[in-house]
């Protein structure tokens, strides 16, 4: 856990917001501010900052959180959904605990 990270607060129980999942390694919950009729994240419980910081002893937990990735989304009704990684500031991530962001529904996805 680290100090004043907002999601370790939300993993920890202090900060309350809709989880939809939780396992020994991950919660996934519905965004504050979603993008799309649908829009959770999935999160390691594990604080790493970012993609970038990410290491080989990560690599279970990655592959894990994608697998997880489809099986939440049909859960929550997609039958099709984007995932999004905003790595670093420059890559447009506001908070530094990695997650993948999963959103979709209702008109199709513009192309980017
Ligand atoms: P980033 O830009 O870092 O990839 O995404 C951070 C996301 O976290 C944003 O989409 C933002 O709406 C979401 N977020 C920030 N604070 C909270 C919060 O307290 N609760 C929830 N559920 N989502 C949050
Ligand atoms: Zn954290």
């Amino acid at each position: 856990m680290a100090e004043d990270c907002i999601f370790c607060k939300i993993i920890a129980g202090s900060i309350l917001t809709k989880k939809i999942y939780e396992d020994d390694d991950v919660v996934a919950f519905i965004d504050i501010k979603p993008i799309a009729p649908v829009h959770f994240m999935i999160v390691p419980k594990l604080h790493v900052g970012s993609l970038q910081d990410c290491q080989p002893a990560q690599q279970d937990l990655l592959g894990k959180i994608l697998l997880l990735a489809p099986k939440l989304a049909l859960e929550q009704g997609l039958k099709g959904f984007r995932t999004m990684i905003n790595t670093g500031a420059e890559g447009g991530q506001e908070v530094f605990h990695l997650h993948v962001h999963i959103f979709g529904g209702g008109e199709i996805l513009p192309k980017i």
